[in-house]
Order: structure tokens, then C-alpha cells, then sequence
């Protein structure tokens, strides 16, 4: 038996879980990386408590002092509940169009939220831009300091993957491991993974939603992008700081309707409960096993728990508004009688 210490401490050492219709669809082993066991229920814990350490360690976040970050959720929840174990306080800015299960997780976890409308990153109201200017302002006038987290181009995040998440998947699977991918948000997953994985031989792959430039980037070299994706914490469009240094072997797009499908199955026969960003990255997964054939092993990453998206993956009525496939097995809506 280990008894962790701090809340800390339980960040990582996730399973990885063999995906059983997908491999046998593909005659690869396809393995999720159980990201939704963290404490905060996604991977982003992990990026959040490295740049706690990191911030704690330059000497910029002092005892009693302030997180400010703008984070589609994820990142937020990991912030705000290293935080509390260590004794900060978090104010979050979120997008409002992020799920309400997030949002109420953030308040649950003691984060301040300031919810902004959702703009492009040239919008200087975007929620990233928008939170550095807020951080600024604190840094002033909490009484112990304020500092910006800024995962998207605080390497500390990548360094999170470098250190733990990349190692995990080489000593899990024994170094038998051919194919790693994932979306990208920050990017700090794929390329920190990538970097450790890339030098023993593991071709890394991306795993890009509709409405993200990356895979036009790494196919054409242009930054360009068409439509959008109900998968929230990944999409990204420019390239970030987690993402210089790297480069992907392959790169695919992958639209929603190829990825939900994934996350309904696994969810009624499989017994994962996930969010879309792992029905993305796990169609990924496929793509890149039927191009390298069988008898690879490929590891993905399930990012987050899918009680947080219950009111919009999992619920008919925001499917069909969106056009998206549903499963039979999904509730009916109930409709008053005309
Ligand atoms: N999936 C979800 C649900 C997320 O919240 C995030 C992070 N925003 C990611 C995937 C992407 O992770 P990363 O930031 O490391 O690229």
C-alpha cells in the first residue's frame, strides 16, 4: 500500500486500458491512457501542478498568493485543486460556452470564474488574452501577488509530459509501444510525449478536431482551418510554445462525426466514460493503426471524464441541434404534445 502525502502525490500513474472494439476492428492494441483517474478527472493535472511547482520554485507565486488562468476547464479544475491542497487562490476565465459541469466543478473546487463570450485569440477579449491582462492587474492588488499560469506557452506544461506522462507510457508497455497521438489543446500532451517518445523509434501522430489549424499546418505549412468540433480543450490554431520543437510523424483531421460514435460505444460497451476529446483522440488512434496495419501497439490518451459534458455529448436534444449522429441508445427527448 502507498499513502500519498498530498493531493499531489496522487497526480499520475494512471492505467493504461486495452480498447477492446477498436483493437480487434484494427488488429492493433489500442490502449487508452486513463487521464480521467487524476484527481481532477483529466489529464491536465498534471500540466497544472508542474506549473504550480515551477512558478513556486522562480520565486513569482508566494505563500497565499493568487493562479489566474484562462483554461476551457480542465486546466482550471487541476489549478484550482493543487491550489487549495497548497494554499492559493485560482480565478478562472472560461469561455461561456464551455459545459456548466465544468463550470460548477470549478466553483466547487473554490475557483473564482469570470466567464467571458468566446473570441478568436486576436480578439484582445479572448479568454486567454483576457487573462493575462487580469493577472496583471492582481499581481497588484491581491495581498500576496498574482501570476498568469499561460499553459499554452508555459513549457513547465510540456515539462509535466516529459517528465511523467511520456515515461509512464515507455515503462507500461515495456517499450513495446509503436504509435502515440493525440489532439492538441496547448499542445503540451503531444509534444511533451512526443519528445520522449519520438528518440526511442514511437511514431507520434496528431489527432486534429474540425475548426483546428495544426493539421493544415503540419501538411501544408499554413495555419488554416474550416468549421468546428463540439470537443472542448482541443482546437487549437496557432502554434503554441508547447508546441515549437516538435514536429508529428503523421497528422489527421478528424471530424466529429467519426469520433462521438467512438465515445458512445465505449461508453455502452466498454464501460468508459469519456469526454470528445478522447472520442477524437481515439479515432486517431484507428486512422494511425490502419495506416501503420496490424500488430502495432498505439497509445492515446482519454483525457477527461464524461459526466462533465452530460448536458451536451450525452444529451439527444444537443446532438440533434448539432446535427450529429446519436446513438439508439441515447434517452429520447421528451416533446410536450403540440
Ligand atoms: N482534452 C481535454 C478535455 C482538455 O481539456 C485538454 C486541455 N485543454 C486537452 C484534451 C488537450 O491537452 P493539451 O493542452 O495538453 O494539448
Amino acid at each position: 500500500m502507498t499513502i500519498h502525502s498530498t493531493l499531489a502525490a496522487a497526480i499520475g500513474n494512471t492505467p493504461l486500458i486495452r480498447l477492446n472494439a477498436v483493437s480487434e476492428a484494427t488488429g492493433c492494441e489500442i490502449l487508452g491512457k486513463a487521464e480521467f483517474m487524476n484527481p481532477g478527472q483529466s489529464v491536465k493535472d498534471r500540466a497544472a501542478l508542474f506549473i504550480i511547482k515551477a512558478a513556486i520554485a522562480s520565486g513569482a507565486l508566494k505563500p497565499g498568493g493568487t493562479i489566474v488562468e484562462g483554461t476551457a476547464g480542465n486546466t482550471g479544475i487541476g489549478l484550482a485543486l493543487v491550489g487549495a491542497s497548497m494554499g492559493f487562490k485560482t480565478v478562472i476565465v472560461i469561455p461561456e460556452t464551455q459545459s456548466e459541469e465544468k463550470k460548477d466543478m470549478l466553483r466547487l473546487a473554490g475557483a473564482e470564474l469570470v466567464q467571458v463570450p468566446a473570441a478568436p485569440y486576436r480578439n484582445p477579449n479572448n479568454f486567454v488574452r483576457y487573462s493575462e491582462r487580469l493577472a496583471a492587474a492582481l499581481a497588484k492588488t491581491e495581498p500576496h501577488g498574482a501570476i498568469w499560469a499561460n499553459q499554452f506557452d508555459n513549457v513547465a506544461n510540456r515539462q509535466a509530459h516529459i517528465e511523467t506522462t511520456g515515461p509512464e507510457i515507455w515503462a507500461q508497455t515495456e517499450g513495446k509501444v509503436d504509435g502515440f497521438i493525440c489532439a492538441a489543446g496547448s499542445g503540451g500532451t503531444v509534444a511533451g510525449v512526443g519528445m520522449v517518445l519520438q528518440p526511442k523509434g514511437v511514431k507520434v501522430g496528431l489527432a486534429d478536431p474540425d475548426g483546428a489549424a495544426l493539421h493544415s499546418f503540419y501538411t501544408t505549412g499554413e495555419l488554416a482551418s474550416n468549421g468546428g468540433s463540439i470537443a472542448e480543450g482541443i482546437g487549437q490554431v496557432r502554434i503554441t510554445k508547447n508546441l515549437e520543437g516538435f514536429t508529428p510523424d503523421m497528422s489527421y483531421n478528424i471530424p466529429d462525426a467519426e469520433a462521438l460514435p467512438i465515445v458512445f460505444d465505449l461508453l455502452h460497451d466498454e464501460g468508459l466514460v469519456l469526454g470528445g476529446s478522447s472520442g477524437v483522440n481515439i479515432a486517431g488512434a484507428v486512422r494511425m493503426a490502419r495506416e501503420m496495419g496490424p500488430g502495432h501497439t498505439i497509445v492515446t490518451i482519454l483525457c477527461d471524464y464524461g459526466t462533465r459534458y452530460q448536458s451536451k455529448l450525452f444529451n439527444r436534444e444537443f446532438l440533434e441541434s448539432k446535427d450529429l449522429p446519436v446513438p439508439d441508445w441515447m434517452a429520447p427527448s421528451t416533446r410536450a404534445i403540440p
